[in-house]
């Protein structure tokens, strides 16, 4: 049950975040740790349950598998991240160690583009010093014999840093532990944006409970919601909810070895998930359009399960013609529609707004570098560890993209 809505304890803030999911726990909790920020921080949570964020249906992967350099520094430290996790708590007992299950993810081409495509991006990761595999379908047969590789040229293998984490522990952690830092989490919900006179800066946020409260820098963490909560300042983003379908399913053979999260070009991905296993898909799966959906339609459409997932499921391991479906849900991605990437750090004439905004389907490995990146920029006026201005909002107003082959 959710709680009552809660006022603040102040009446200003030098950071008010808005959204208290995985954006805005990595925020809160990278800004409180840092010696030199000594400011104050309001996490402002609509729905403190979080049932319908992107935070509570991610399929929770992570990948070095990029085409752009950024990209792949960004998972770089996203895996250090989790496997070093207890250590960022300062040692802390409490805190649990987590495991990168590193079963890897496998891209498959069945055409010359893409099989050029992913030579390409093999040959960037390995530069970076990533473990990705450049293989012909007979050394991916070998590796794997239940794929029916009769449609794949090559295919895109890494069993490094490249999996599925608890992501779950993290946001608990970064939550929990940005509050004992200092980070004031409310129930409430912003709905209303106070601007100075000539609209360069966000002066106050006007909540719910119809609490006012100034501030010194926004934060924008709302995830499919980042573009109401930015024309609150007068700013558009090309930030959209988009529909996607997971499935979890029992074998009733399975397979002698971890499935990769395989990505099959027919538009499914699909991987190990414990004692079964996970697939996912966009709604356009079965031919309709990916529209944005309303912000609360979490509908499932079940008939596509049995009519396009599933073949293409066992069409790719014929050992999933015998299969039970165990669970499925519809979450939302923030899609950015201009290039199904980040958008990071302050608006060009706003200067007090900051984006966290448009991370598609890979927000969740990125979240440790980018809140990292964005308190830096909060505290320092700058990045100082990875660069990440090539996510700025400067490209969105010139409308130029961040070029991102893999992008799922
Ligand atoms: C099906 C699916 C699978 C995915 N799989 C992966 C994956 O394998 N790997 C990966 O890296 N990423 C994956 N992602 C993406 C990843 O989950 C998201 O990028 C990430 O969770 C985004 O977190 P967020 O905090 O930005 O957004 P959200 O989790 O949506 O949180 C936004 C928060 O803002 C709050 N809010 C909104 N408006 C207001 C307001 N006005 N006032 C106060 N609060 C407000 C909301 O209530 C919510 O809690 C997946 C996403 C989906 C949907």
């Amino acid at each position: 049950m959710a709680s009552e809505i809660q006022s603040p304890k102040q009446k200003s803030y030098d950071v008010v975040i808005i959204g208290g999911a995985m954006y805005g726990s990595s925020v809160a909790w990278w800004t409180g740790r840092n010696p030199d920020f000594d400011g104050s921080i309001l996490v402002v949570e609509r729905d403190p349950t979080y049932e319908f964020t992107s935070t509570s249906h991610t399929n929770s992967c992570i990948r070095q598998q990029f085409s752009n350099e950024v990209n792949i520094r960004i998972s770089q430290f996203g895996a250090e991240f989790i496997k070093n996790f207890r250590s960022f708590f300062d040692n802390d007992e409490r805190v649990p160690e987590i495991v990168l299950q590193s079963y890897g993810y496998m891209y498959l081409a069945d055409n010359d583009e893409f099989a050029q495509t992913l030579k390409e991006s093999q040959e960037t990761q390995q530069k970076l010093g990533s473990g990705t595999k450049h293989m012909s379908a007979a050394e991916i047969k070998e590796a794997y014999p239940f794929y029916n590789m009769d449609d794949i040229l090559v295919g895109n293998h890494n069993l490094i840093d490249e999996g599925y984490f608890d992501g779950n522990t993290i946001f608990d952690w970064w939550k929990r532990s940005a509050r004992e830092h200092g980070a004031e989490y409310i129930h409430n919900e912003v709905t209303a944006m106070g601007m100075n006179g000539d609209g360069t800066k966000v002066d106050t946020v006007t909540l719910q409970s119809g609490d006012v409260v100034s501030c010194g820098k926004v934060v924008n963490c709302a995830g499919p919601r980042a573009v109401v909560v930015s024309r609150m300042a007068g700013i558009e983003i090309p930030v959209e909810p988009r529909k996607r379908y997971t499935y979890i399913f029992d074998a009733e053979q399975p397979l002698d070895r971890d499935l990769p999260l395989t990505i099959d070009p027919i538009g499914v991905h699909m991987r190990t998930d414990g004692q079964y296993y996970l697939a996912g898909c966009p709604m356009s799966i079965g031919g309709a359009e990916d529209i944005a959906p309303d912000y609360d339609d979490f509908e499932q459409d079940h008939s596509l399960w049995e009519q396009h997932v599933w073949p293409i499921i066992a069409t790719r391991v014929p050992q999933f013609e015998a299969i039970k479906l165990v669970n499925s849900w519809a979450g939302h991605y923030a899609f950015n529609t201009l290039d199904q990437n980040a958008i990071i750090g302050p608006h060009s004439k706003v200067e007090n707004f900051i984006f966290v905004n448009g991370f598609s389907g890979h927000g969740f490995q990125q979240s440790p570098a980018m809140g990292r990146g964005v308190s830096e920029f909060i505290t320092y006026g700058e990045y100082r560890t990875i660069d990440l201005s090539a996510f700025g909002y400067e490209r969105i107003e010139k409308g130029e993209k961040f070029v991102e082959k893999a992008v799922i």
